[in-house]
């Protein structure tokens, strides 16, 4: 296993093991429910936007290391992005997760995930929380699911 590799894998271990903005954000104007049936992943989201911009999101989320730490990096990088950009990154996560990024490092800190694109039946467990913020933010009342 490469040095990078390994770091990679260490740092979704720790946000598996210990998850940043764990919780729910009290004052949510947005949240989605997210449910991933191939591996019993579950979601709940909770999102603060003010004036177009994400102020505050939370998750609580059970499931395997890879759907809690995809969450954790998520949440910690959205914190103060413009909502209209949450579409370009999705689609810029998307390719990562599939093997398909040009560049990883342009994503910082989500480039971690980049490994997963290696085990194809995971893909669904880091895309989870993508899939749920995107249909909070449509304000989607059909529940998510990665089926
Ligand atoms: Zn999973």
């Amino acid at each position: 296993m490469s040095a990078l590799r390994e770091l990679y894998q260490q740092v979704i271990i720790d946000h598996g093991r210990h998850p940043r903005n764990h919780g729910i954000v009290e004052n949510a104007t947005h949240s989605h429910h997210g449910y991933n049936p191939l591996c019993g992943d579950k979601l709940n989201l909770t999102i603060n936007i003010q004036d177009e911009i994400i102020q505050d999101v939370k998750f609580i989320g059970s499931g395997c290391a890879i759907s809690i730490a995809s969450a954790s990096l998520m949440t910690e990088i959205l914190r103060g992005k413009k909502i209209d950009h949450v579409h370009e990154l999705f689609q810029q996560v998307h390719q990562l997760l599939t093997g398909h990024c040009e560049n990883p490092e342009q994503l910082g800190k989500l480039s971690v995930l980049s490994g997963v694109a290696e085990f194809p039946a995971r893909v669904k467990c880091a895309t989870l929380s993508w899939h749920t913020l995107n249909a909070a933010l449509a304000q989607s009342d059909s529940p998510v699911s990665t089926e």
